[in-house]
């Protein structure tokens, strides 16, 4: 019978640790999209107020601001309301918390520090495999 191997990993973003087994372990930073998509966001959003502060981009702003006004009543899509509430709501509910499952998959586990190497013979395929 095989045993599923999960490692405990903190997500980058919402700073929860959640659990993973094997199969799924991809070298994964965050407990999900959501997660993975929204820093990205804030990455960029951030990036982008940065660049308002500056004189140019307040410029830009400005401009910015006074076509969509002369433009009119124009649709403008609210970020904050068009991302569908996900995932978070979706996790495995199958076992209890104090059972370690993998957040992906929801097999349940033995919680290791690390995964051993996978067997002699089938080498890890994968050049882009990045170890931290
Ligand atoms: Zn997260
Ligand atoms: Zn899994």
């Amino acid at each position: 019978m095989e045993i599923i191997l999960l490692k405990a990993v903190l997500c980058r973003r919402c700073g929860r640790t959640f659990y993973i087994c094997q199969s799924c372990w991809r070298g994964q930073a965050y407990c999900c999209d959501f997660c993975r998509h929204r820093s990205q966001r804030e990455a960029h959003r951030l990036a982008q107020q940065r660049y308002r502060r500056t004189v140019k981009g307040k410029e830009a702003h400005r401009q910015a601001e006074r076509r969509r006004r002369m433009q009119g009543a124009e649709k403008t899509v609210d970020d904050a309301s068009s991302t569908p509430v996900i995932v978070h709501d979706r996790l495995p509910q199958r076992h209890p918390f104090t059972v370690p499952c993998c957040h992906f998959c929801g097999r349940v586990g033995l919680v290791v520090e690390h995964f051993p190497r996978r067997g002699y013979g089938r080498r890890f395929s994968g050049a882009n495999y990045t170890s931290f």
